[in-house]
């Protein structure tokens, strides 16, 4: 059966013909920001913007989990469309490395920069490229975040900046920069079902390479419940 396709979308699908005869996948040139799911005579067809033709495989995956966690909802789709949907925004509109100011990663305490090149050149051969900043809240998370833009592809680190304080030990602050890293050098691997496995075998056996692993998950282990306290009983008596 012949389907009636518009000029647009009949050339190739790019590799995003596997989705199988469910869904069918068109490229509208206006579309930029978004993505829409139609439902047409019987037939799914999802919109894509253009940029989707040459998507790194990891916001393909992340895009057919998004549509499957729609199309067959199930205890736990929810999560797994939202964590999707987050990412492939990030892809989308992506944190301009230009527009990063590097003192961002001057601390009060720790400069970032300099753990960096130091964890890089003892751990990497120097083969990490990234941009390392401190997170703008103190109760910001510690991230790893791939920036695909117009010129290439960049990494950029975050790092709490709860871990900027005197009282914090050095080797803390790099575990917390170290598993970053790690994310670099030992990427994601999608895994057969549409969860895919960031904190896996490989990932975990890199980041025990740390000097200092012991000392920082004590660290962790013993500081962040208690911070974690503090802050559930300042929220309690917030509340009252
Ligand atoms: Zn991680």
């Amino acid at each position: 059966m012949e389907s009636k396709k518009s000029e647009w979308s009949s050339s190739c699908d790019y590799g995003w013909g596997d989705q199988g005869a469910e869904v069918q996948f068109e490229f509208p040139p206006r579309l930029r920001k978004t993505w829409r799911l139609i439902r047409s005579k019987g037939h799914w067809i999802c919109q894509l913007p253009v940029s989707f033709q040459t998507a790194p495989p990891l916001v393909r995956e992340d895009m057919r989990s998004w549509l499957h966690a729609v199309l067959h909802p199930s205890p736990g789709s929810r999560a797994r469309k939202k964590s999707a949907q987050v990412r492939i925004f990030q892809w989308l509109t992506p944190i301009s490395p230009e527009l990063m100011p590097r003192a961002r990663a001057q601390g009060i305490t720790w400069d970032l920069e300099e753990l960096f090149k130091k964890l890089n050149h003892q751990y990497f051969d120097g083969s990490i490229q990234a941009i390392v900043r401190w997170s703008p809240q103190i109760g910001g998370l510690s991230t790893h975040r791939h920036l695909h833009t117009a010129t290439g592809s960049h990494h950029l680190l975050t790092i709490s900046r709860g871990y900027d304080q005197s009282s914090v030990p050095r080797e803390a602050v790099e575990g917390v920069l170290f598993h970053e890293m790690c994310h670099i050098a030992v990427p994601p691997k999608p895994s057969q079902g549409l969860r895919r496995q960031v904190h896996h075998k490989a990932f975990r056996e890199a980041e025990r390479r740390y000097e200092g692993y012991e000392a920082w998950r004590s660290w962790e282990a013993r500081h962040l419940h208690k911070e974690l306290r503090i802050l559930k009983k300042s929220l309690w008596i917030g509340r009252k």
